[in-house]
């Protein structure tokens, strides 16, 4: 049993069962014993691996995308670059690296993570630290600046703790944790006088059951009232779909699949992420798969230049690379990009028909 798990069962013997949400939270950021406090989880070392950890490319045309959206925009001074999520610190890296060249942007640039864990954080100042940027951290995205805004999430929505509800004869209710045998179980609370109002609320079929990211919508309108007082861009890159699919928590653990409540703060927690809801919250959007937009930002030209200079095992695993950020069986078709931006605004690079 991890520590963690022994504090929530105390928790839970003491004031009764408590919500997925909750438990979500403890297991990613409990200050003492998180998942995201006390590990680094990315990369081959760890339980799982990112698309910037992946390949350079993924941040480079990121950011190309960005900066481009910039320009279109009609460069905008005193503008923040933002990351939510940033994890190592890999994607903001990429993105100052392949952004360098464009004329005005870092200049007027104010560089800002949003990053709830302190661990995390030195390791992203170590990242940037080749690109001379010092960056602004933020708790949370909603203390972002009143400013044009070009963020960009990898991976971060689906750290965001969900709540589970399932339709039953009698209504909703609403899967809790608590105890069962002496062990972490899940139960279901009485039926609910009232639930979230998103679409896939009214149209699941009983048996279902329906999942809600509050502060997803929190952070993404947030994100979409930046965008709509000042112009600018948001990219929010995540797995998911469109309106919620069923149970999506999920655990991993050492690349492998794991029971939710097995190991407390020491798995990786996520849900898949359910756009629609956020969509809704943005003045415009645009939404397509990870792989057709990395097509259209020039992912094959990317990498035939970047293969010419390779040879052997390098070449191998940057082919290997290539496919997997881009093939509909890899991560191509999976992760979706949705798109923020102000209402009649250009097409951002990348959505072009
Ligand atoms: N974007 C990175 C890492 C994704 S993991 C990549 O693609 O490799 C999720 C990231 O979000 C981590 O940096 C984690 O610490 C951060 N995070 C999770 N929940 C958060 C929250 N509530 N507020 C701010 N950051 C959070």
């Amino acid at each position: 049993m991890t520590p963690l798990a022994r504090l929530l069962m105390q928790r839970i013997r003491d004031g009764g069962p408590i919500s997925i949400a909750d438990y979500m939270a403890e297991c990613l950021l409990h200050p003492v014993h998180g998942y995201y406090t006390t590990r680094e989880p990315f990369g081959a070392a760890g339980d799982f691996i990112t698309a910037p950890e992946i390949s350079q490319m993924f941040g480079e045309l990121f950011g190309l995308a960005l900066a481009q959206a910039w320009i279109d925009q009609g460069a905008p001074g005193a503008f923040t670059l933002a990351e939510a999520g940033p994890g190592r610190g890999t994607l903001m890296a990429d993105i100052l690296r392949a952004t360098r060249a464009v004329p005005g942007f870092q200049a007027v640039a104010r560089v800002v993570l949003v990053e709830a864990s302190p661990r995390l954080r030195a390791l992203q100042a170590r990242a940037l630290a080749p690109s001379g940027v010092t960056p602004l951290w933020l708790d949370r995205v909603e203390d972002l600046p009143e400013a044009p805004l070009f963020l960009i999430a990898n991976e971060f929505l689906d750290a965001l703790p969900i709540r589970q509800f399932q339709l039953g004869p009698d209504g909703w209710r609403e899967r809790l944790v608590g105890l069962a045998e002496g062990r972490l179980a899940f139960g279901l609370s009485d039926p609910l006088a009232k639930v979230p109002d998103t679409p896939a609320f009214q149209t699941a079929p009983t048996g279902s059951v329906v999942e809600d990211c509050a502060p997803a919508r929190h952070a993404v309108a947030a994100i979409a009232a930046r965008i709509a007082r000042h112009g600018g861009l948001g990219l929010l890159i995540d797995y998911g779909g469109w309106r919620s699919q069923g149970d999506t928590l999920q655990a991993l653990h050492d690349h492998a699949f794991d029971n939710p409540l097995a190991h407390p703060g020491e798995a990786d927690l996520t849900a898949h992420v359910d756009f629609e809801p956020l969509a809704a919250l943005a003045p415009a959007y645009v939404f397509d798969a990870q792989g057709a937009v990395l097509e259209r930002l020039g992912i094959a030209a990317r990498a035939e230049q970047l293969a010419r200079s390779m040879t052997g095992d390098a070449l191998e695993s940057h082919l290997a690379a290539h496919r997997r950020l881009t093939h509909p069986e890899e991560m191509g078709s999976l992760f979706k990009v949705l798109a923020l931006t102000r209402a009649a605004a250009p097409l951002p690079p990348g959505f072009e028909a």
